[in-house]
């Protein structure tokens, strides 16, 4: 298999520490709110990794965090911690907005049938083992205490920019070139908070040998990948955005310690990007698997629609991209294994070995899925849906929420009244959809209607 290994900026054979064995570390997510689509993409990505391992015959240890307590509202260690503000919000305690976030995740990658990592930790149950991490940083020369926080000193890791490649004396220009006020005693404008102290008033708070406190985000990578895996493993992934702070931050404080090399091969997706308006999270006006189901998509047309572009690629969201996604794989569910195209096993076992390759070619997905489509092979989808994950044997069309038909009659007959520009009956219907309990949107692919949610 080749993968495109960050650290050397170019494809790799992939090698494992073990042979047969793969371990793969994925950050998971800070659990303050819905996942939206983009971040959904990124662990499809990874659930494309783990499946293709296993089909080369890796035996595979996947993990996956969830950050439950200290990611500040900038990966700079600024703002509020997103727990606490997500808990506020909602009028939750952070343990209880956790646990609801958590069991959302977790439904929505069941809905995108991303298989379930082998591991999956929480910050708030690895407390000691950061602890016992910040005191290996300390001791080796590498931390410092404030008043206000213990910082990770990122002139004391030489290799510091080398990951990501940064030029420090431009970012610190950037930064404005000095240690920002409230930064009590922090010495270089890229040092890290490893663990806060003094902050009565954050509610998930442990002891620790500094006092009351807190973790800072990125610590929790560190710990628990070298927990679960090793001080050096194989795997590390995440989004693009992790590859200048957190990931950065992550092999400065792990190989500060181990002095051993961290991760092997890093793998980073690149993102999804909706329209502007769509994207803040803050407004609570962002995309989610839930939103895509009101609208009348299968989970699984998004999976579909992201595979279509590989993940080193940005790949632009659109409804309209969605719908013709879904079209293609309803195409796709209604092959049937009476009506094989590959019927002679050297055909079979060449079309195989072309699928492969594209698969193999750092997850070449839209390579596979052109090749499956060209080949049209039932046999053929059905082996590889092992890797695509779309359900194919199960399937025989998109499964969307259906509308009741009194609904759908509205629909219709405001599509009518809109189309003659007859607004007065246009927004009748919408008032009268809404008192029973609608959503009515006017997009270019027509009128939507999804349910109020409760
Ligand atoms: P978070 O919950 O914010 O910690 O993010 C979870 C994962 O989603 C990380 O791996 C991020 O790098 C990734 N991510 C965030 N935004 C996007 C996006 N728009 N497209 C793809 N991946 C994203
Ligand atoms: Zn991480």
């Amino acid at each position: 298999m080749q993968i495109y290994n960050t650290l050397s900026r170019s494809k790799e054979t992939f090698v494992p520490m073990l042979p047969g064995k793969a371990g793969i570390y994925c950050c998971g997510p800070t659990v303050y709110n819905y996942a939206h689509i983009g971040n959904l993409r990124t662990y499809v990505f990874e659930d494309i990794l783990r499946r293709t391992l296993i089909f080369n015959g890796f035996e595979v240890k996947h993990v996956m965090n969830i950050t439950d307590v200290g990611h500040l509202e900038s990966d700079e260690d600024e703002g509020e911690d997103k727990m606490e503000k997500g808990a506020q919000r909602e009028g939750l305690d952070p343990w209880q907005l956790a646990r609801k976030y958590e069991n959302a995740w977790l439904h929505d990658m069941a809905r995108l049938q991303i298989q379930r990592p082998e591991v999956i930790c929480r910050a708030t149950d690895h407390i000691a083992g950061m602890v016992a991490l910040i005191e290996r940083i300390i001791a080796a020369g590498c931390g410092y205490v404030t008043p206000g926080a213990i910082y990770f000193d990122t002139s004391k890791f030489a290799a510091y920019a080398d990951f990501a490649r940064l030029d420090l004396k431009g970012l610190e220009a950037g930064r404005g070139g000095r240690v920002k006020e409230g930064d009590t005693g922090k010495r270089n404008p890229n040092d890290f908070v490893l663990w806060f102290t003094n902050k009565p008033k954050h509610i998930m708070q442990w002891d620790s040998p500094w006092g009351s406190g807190y973790p800072g985000w990125h610590i929790e990578c560190s710990a628990m990948s070298m927990e679960y895996l090793g001080e050096t493993f194989d795997i590390h992934c995440g989004g693009v955005d992790h590859i200048p702070v957190h990931h950065t931050n992550e092999i400065a404080q792990s190989e500060c310690v181990t002095h051993k090399t961290f991760v092997k091969y890093w793998m980073h997706a690149e993102f999804l990007l909706l329209e502007a308006d769509k994207m803040s999270k803050s407004s609570g006006n962002f995309l989610t698997i839930q939103s895509l189901v009101d609208e009348g998509f299968d989970p699984l047309s998004y999976r579909y629609l992201i595979l279509q572009a590989h993940y080193r690629s940005e790949l632009k969201f659109s409804w309209d991209t969605l719908e013709a996604a879904q079209n293609g794989l309803r195409r796709v569910y209604s092959m049937r294994p009476d009506k094989e195209t590959l019927t002679d096993e050297a055909e079979y076992s060449e079309a195989r070995s072309k699928a492969l390759e594209a698969i193999n070619d750092d997850l070449g997905t839209a390579q596979l899925l052109s090749i499956l489509h060209t080949y049209g092979s039932y046999r053929l989808w059905k082996e590889f849906d092992a890797v695509l994950g779309l359900d194919f044997v199960n399937r025989t069309t998109p499964t969307t929420e259906e509308l009741p038909a009194d609904v759908t009659e509205l629909i219709s007959k405001r599509d009518v009244a809109k189309s003659t520009k007859d607004w007065a009956t246009s927004d009748a219907i919408r008032k009268q959809l809404t008192d029973i309990g609608y959503v009515v949107g006017d997009t270019p692919a027509g009128t939507t209607v999804t349910r109020k949610s409760v």
